[in-house]
């Protein structure tokens, strides 16, 4: 119960301290380099904003609320179908006819009622998207389609916000992540010049678990990055593409274009 600066000792001390509850609370976590008592803090104090709450994002944010990160903007226009339910496990039989944002806002207050969440039930677009990321330390792009990606890889970029990517589609799962301030890295519009990019699960199908295991990567890198900021230990630029029926898992670093109309 700390991601409110009135949980931080930080006007009475040198450094602000965790509250008895929240050591209780994030004592698995605690015990990791990666995290321990200053991440923590971090992670209070950052602001995440996913965008699209199905396979990826309904995952995604549970765990980021899980883990204690203050501030989550949670973006999706859609509605909980009975379709959903095979794999996006943030959401029930209950659910049915919903907006995603709003019963997704309201299991996350079940799991950590100490955040501060935040939902718009909006389709992301090219004109609301910068000012949706505005403020954000980093965003998620949970969305399913190239079209939208491609806008939040621009928005992103022109805001110098780091921008983790995932994807899945039968049995594989992809992700990228990407700092959006390095002339070193390519972007998602790079990407999509060299790989010829298939996610939309509607045609191609997806079990249930495959999503789970790239919103978990994700959810994994978003973390790292929140708690230790550049610091942390996971690559940029790296475009990872995974099997999960064989269990291979393969990455490579993806150049810039030349060409890219958004990063060059
Ligand atoms: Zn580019």
């Amino acid at each position: 119960m700390l991601n409110h600066s009135s949980r931080l000792s930080a006007h009475h001390t040198a450094s602000p301290q965790l509250a008895h509850e929240d050591i209780r609370r994030y004592s698995r976590q605690l015990m990791l380099d990666c995290i321990d008592h200053d991440g923590q803090l971090n992670l209070a104090r950052s602001h995440a904003v996913i965008v699209g709450l199905g396979g990826l994002g309904s995952l995604t944010a549970r765990y980021l609320a899980g883990a204690g990160v203050g501030n989550i903007t949670l973006i999706d226009g859609d509605t909980v179908d009975i379709s959903n339910l095979q794999r996006q496990i943030s959401y029930n039989e209950m659910h049915l006819g919903e907006l995603k944002a709003k019963s997704l806002y309201n299991e996350l207050r079940k799991v950590n009622s100490q955040l501060n969440i935040k939902f718009r039930s909006v389709f992301a677009d090219s004109n609301n998207l910068p000012t949706l990321i505005s403020s954000a330390g980093c965003v998620l792009d949970c969305t399913d389609n190239v079209t939208i990606r491609k806008q939040i890889n621009l928005t992103t970029f022109r805001a110098s916000i780091p921008l983790f990517i995932a994807a899945a589609s039968g049995l594989t799962w992809q992700a990228l992540n990407l700092p959006q301030n390095s002339a070193n890295c390519g972007c998602y519009e790079c990407l999509v010049s060299h790989v010829a990019v298939r996610e939309d699960c509607v045609s191609q199908g997806i079990l249930g678990p495959v999503v789970g295991m790239a919103a978990c990567h994700q959810a994994t890198q978003a973390l790292l990055f929140l708690a230790q900021g550049f610091n942390a230990n996971i690559k940029w630029g790296h475009y990872v593409n995974a099997h999960a029926g064989l269990g291979t898992l393969q990455s490579f670093k993806l150049p810039p274009s030349s060409s890219c109309e958004v990063c060059q």
